[in-house]
């Protein structure tokens, strides 16, 4: 079910979950600001998350409330989590979801790196 990305966050939501170690991941990255992990449900051949350790429900709300610290933070690490892997040569997609249309399912912002192979055009087409 996709979340209203206007609602309150959820300190239930699964990513809130993993965050506070009450759910195990495979982590790739971790520092002060962002936890990158393996997607449950990979859909490419690496399908990386990574989300920031503040409460953020989406990147609206990220966007507009979290620090500059956390910003700088969060999005230095999204692009060193991709470097690390190898995937600035062959090329990557980033994802973020946000509310119903988007199909967001995990109110807590997450940014989807793709890679791994070619993916092909940007919007899949109805
Ligand atoms: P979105 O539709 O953008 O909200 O994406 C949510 C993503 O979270 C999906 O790609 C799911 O496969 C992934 N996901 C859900 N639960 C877990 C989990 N426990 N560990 C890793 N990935 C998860």
């Amino acid at each position: 079910m996709p979340i209203d990305a206007t609602a309150p966050y959820d300190d239930q939501n699964i990513f809130a979950k993993i965050l506070r170690g009450e759910i195990p991941n495979k982590t790739v990255y971790e520092d002060a600001f962002a936890l990158a992990f393996h997607d449950i449900n990979p859909q490419a051949p690496h399908h990386i998350l990574v989300i920031p350790k503040g409460p953020y429900v989406s990147w609206d709300d990220f966007s507009a409330s979290a620090s500059d610290a956390e910003i700088a933070g969060f999005v230095r690490a999204v692009g060193k989590v991709a470097r690390e892997a190898g995937f600035v040569e062959p090329g990557y997609r980033l994802l973020a979801n946000v509310g119903m249309d988007a199909h967001q399912e995990v109110p807590h912002l997450h940014v989807h790196i793709f890679a791994g192979r070619k993916l092909g055009p940007m919007l899949a087409h109805d």
